[in-house]
């Protein structure tokens, strides 16, 4: 190792071996192998959880309760033309105090922490109580469908309860803990099938078009308001993301109207709520329809409790920020999780960057990141 290499954090070491492998949504390429590797040389029990072409990693130190698990995953979205990028995408490079490379804030950056304050904690607090657990997934970016949601299901199984989750998504808005995540709206995903008669245009007597049909009915979705959210949502909304109609030929009116929406809701509006409304309006405008939701996670909130009051507590001490709460952006592996009953809370890097061209992670940051979690595990796990 030449000695440029042995000046950087074990943080950063990792961050950048992580980056070099080239893993892709649902691709692990070695990187949970590695993480497994130096975990079990300090006393990690580990476990490879492979569901479909997904790989996941669940390794824990100690056993009962409580048990405090960090969340994160391997893969990464796909970097885009790579000659948009200032450097190659998978060559991480530091610039100016940040680290560039395709998964730098989301997540190896994070991920890397976890594993360095996991080995700190265990060295630390041999005899620490309860549980300090890593759950990886290779799935997050992709369908999240043989990830995380598989790893919890084989745990509850078995009988193994988190109560703590920390999350390392990029949580951080503008400076590194500015924000934390408490939680996450809800996601539907919705198609409403229109069914009228098709003909030709010159005589719309005889056919019925769902065009016309549905407008109305568009227009009326467009314009409800769900709610109004409360103290941790904000309004949940809806954003119709297709449409299509029309068998080729102008001169036909087409026999049917397709539409897909996506719903994203906070603790307010429940899902089969939200469903009875678009029914009720449908129903209103008298339309032949067929529809068909997905929920594709359901809100989760974790306004205060333990978790919460050791992540602000922490976050004062080693960042000198009391974090502004919230529950914005998509949806993460967190919703897998909470319905289980655990705390959930996201504590991560900036992510101005994240499935970006040029994505980064302020070098600096990631040893400040591995000190909250090393920190964190401390004040949960040892009295
Ligand atoms: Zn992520």
């Amino acid at each position: 190792m030449n000695k440029a290499a042995t000046q950087l954090s074990a943080t950063l070491q990792l961050a950048m071996e992580l980056i070099r492998r080239k893993s892709v949504s649902p691709v692990d390429a070695g990187c949970q192998a590695i993480i497994a590797k130096r975990l079990e040389a300090c006393g990690f029990k580990t476990e490879s959880m492979p569901f479909g072409d997904v790989d996941n990693l669940w390794a824990c130190h100690g056993d009962g309760r409580p048990m405090l698990a960090f969340l994160g995953h391997t893969d990464v979205v796909p970097p885009g033309p790579e000659a948009d990028w200032s450097s190659p995408p998978f060559e991480p490079v530091i610039r100016n105090g940040m680290l560039y490379g395709r998964g730098a804030a989301d997540m190896k950056g994070s991920v890397a922490a976890m594993v360095t304050a996991c080995e700190r904690f265990v060295t630390d607090y041999p005899d620490h109580r309860g549980c300090v657990a890593l759950l990886l997934t290779s799935d997050e970016e992709g369908p999240a469908v043989d990830g995380t949601v598989k790893v919890v299901d084989a745990l509850t199984a078995r009988g193994e309860h988190i109560d703590y989750c920390v999350v390392g998504e990029p949580s951080s808005l503008e400076t590194l803990g500015d924000v934390v995540r408490i939680g996450r709206r809800g996601s539907l995903v919705g198609e409403i099938v229109v069914h009228g008669v098709q003909g030709h245009s010159a005589y719309p007597e005889r056919a019925l078009n769902p065009i016309h049909a549905f407008a109305p009915a568009l227009n009326e979705l467009c314009a409800t308001e769900w709610d109004v959210g409360d103290e941790h949502f904000p309004p949940s909304i809806c954003q119709f993301t297709n449409i299509n109609a029309g068998t080729g030929a102008a001169n036909v009116i087409p026999g049917q109207l397709r539409v897909t929406f996506n719903i994203r809701h906070g603790a307010v509006s429940t899902a089969s709520a939200i469903q009875n409304r678009i029914r009720g309006i449908l129903d209103k405008h008298g339309l032949k329809y067929d529809l068909n939701i997905q929920i594709s996670g359901v809100p989760f909130i974790t306004a205060d409790g333990d978790l919460y009051e050791a992540v602000r507590d922490t976050m004062y001490q080693c960042l000198g920020v009391i974090p502004r709460r919230d529950t914005g952006g998509g949806t993460s592996d967190g919703r897998f999780v909470a319905p289980t009953g655990a705390q959930v809370i996201e504590v991560g890097p900036v992510n101005l960057s994240i499935h970006k061209v040029d994505e980064h992670v302020r070098v600096d940051d990631l040893d400040r990141i591995a000190d909250v979690y090393h920190d964190l595990a401390k004040r949960l796990l040892v009295s």
